[in-house]
């Protein structure tokens, strides 16, 4: 980064110490992970430069002729990753992606029924404050009080009774396996056409460590960045017979230029996912996961549903007197990154809360295994117990710093970066 160290030194810095504490800290956050250099290579690429409204071969600009190349590779790939008939590669995130699906099928006004976010739902699945909770009349499911899982008495019951034009599975933060094939006996049932946004599960999906929703849905979106351990972007693939009508939608629908640097990346990542040791980082994710929820309940903790059958896990610390508010800071401040969470049914509001989230995606990524995992529940168990009291936090948060040695990340680029 020579030059950009000369031309601005501020953003130089900034990006400097942002990834010496992606290096520093123990990241925990389930939507995280880190991205290979070579994912990075190409989103910081000269591709940022090149307009390319349209489709491969058809564009409105000239000059396509190497953009073209890289978004034909990136369907493809994206194609073989998931076995599906269609791929979009353009959604510049996962919320453009939900929406472009929405504008394909849904008038104004239409009924959708999704996620409940106080259960494990998406804002873009109809918050209120969401445009998709603005533009279509959303009801919702949620999870069973009792175990705490979606209950399909309750889906289909309620698809009964709203006759909803869409149905939406998937989630932001459900420790479960969602089984797909129940939603699309739900859709088949009320005639409702089924989306499955598969964000949070995509790179398990893809390494066949959770069931696909491609065969049973009409259209599936994802995000590109969190368990698939590519570029910030989105994605959606679907049957051909919607292949014409969601790519109008994303362009000239939603979007203008695609941002041909990140869909590059992406064909990047998703070469990275068509190998073999990416299923058996997607197999170590989950097996940490498990592990990980079994060590915090060891110490006290309550894992939502029991635990997790993913990537993630959402612990319930009021049996520990803890708000998540109160345990995101005091983890920070001793090297650990998660986010807090509502659970479900939570008496807190959602900037209190009395969960938190947390998923292994990056920690496996940086190589850590079923040890570590137990390792990381000591460390938060005295975090959580320590939150008053600044010295031990920082005390802990030297000791984080002495086990990621052992786990470097981007620590070549750190050491140029410095040095140049
Ligand atoms: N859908 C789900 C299930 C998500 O978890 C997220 C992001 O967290 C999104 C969509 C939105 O993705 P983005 O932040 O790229 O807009």
């Amino acid at each position: 980064m020579i030059h950009l160290k000369k031309e601005d030194p501020e953003i130089f810095r900034a990006i400097l110490e942002e990834t010496k504490r992606q290096n520093e800290g123990i990241e925990l956050i389930a939507s995280e992970n880190f991205a290979s250099r070579a994912v990075m290579e190409a989103a910081g690429s000269s591709m940022t430069n090149k307009y390319a409204e349209g489709y491969p071969h058809a564009r409105y600009y000239g000059g396509c002729v190497n953009v073209d190349v890289a978004e034909d590779i990136a369907i493809a790939r994206a194609k073989e990753l998931f076995g599906a008939e269609h791929a979009n590669v353009q959604p510049h995130s996962g919320s453009q992606a939900n929406m472009a699906v929405y504008f394909s099928m849904l008038e104004m006004g239409d009924t959708v029924l999704a996620m409940d976010l106080a259960c494990g739902g998406h804002l873009t699945h109809g918050h209120f404050k969401n445009f998709s909770g603005k533009y279509f009349n959303m009801v919702f499911y949620g999870v069973n009080k009792e175990t705490e899982q979606l209950d399909f008495d309750e889906i289909r019951a309620k698809a009964r009774e709203h006759k909803p034009k869409m149905v939406i599975a998937g989630a932001s933060a459900y420790p479960r396996t969602i089984d797909f094939a129940k939603f699309r006996d739900i859709c088949d049932e009320v005639g409702a056409v089924l989306m499955v946004d598969m964000a949070h599960i995509a790179g398990l999906v893809a390494a066949g460590k959770h069931p696909s929703p491609v065969p049973v849905s009409e259209f599936v979106t994802s995000t590109t960045h969190k368990t698939l351990r590519g570029p910030r972007s989105g994605m959606i693939l679907c049957r051909e017979e919607f292949a014409k009508k969601i790519n109008s939608e994303v362009f000239p629908g939603i979007q203008g230029g695609p941002l041909m640097h990140v869909v590059a990346a992406k064909a990047v990542a998703f070469r990275e996912a068509l190998q073999d040791d990416f299923r058996d980082y997607q197999e170590q994710v989950v097996k940490n996961a498990s592990v990980l929820a079994e060590s915090l309940a060891s110490k006290g903790f309550r894992i939502v549903s029991g635990g997790t059958d993913n990537h993630l896990m959402l612990v319930d610390l009021s049996g520990k007197g803890v708000t998540g508010k109160v345990a995101e800071k005091c983890l920070d401040e001793a090297g650990l990154t998660v986010n807090k969470n509502l659970i479900p049914f939570d008496k807190e509001s959602p900037f209190v809360t009395s969960g938190i989230r947390i998923g292994t995606p990056a920690a496996t990524t940086r190589g850590m295994k079923e040890a570590e995992m137990e390792k990381i529940a000591e460390f938060m168990d005295r975090a959580v117990a320590a939150r008053d009291r600044e010295k031990e936090l920082a005390f802990i948060k030297q000791e984080v710093r002495e086990f990621l040695k052992a786990f470097p990340l981007y620590t070549d680029w750190i050491g140029d970066m410095e040095a140049s």
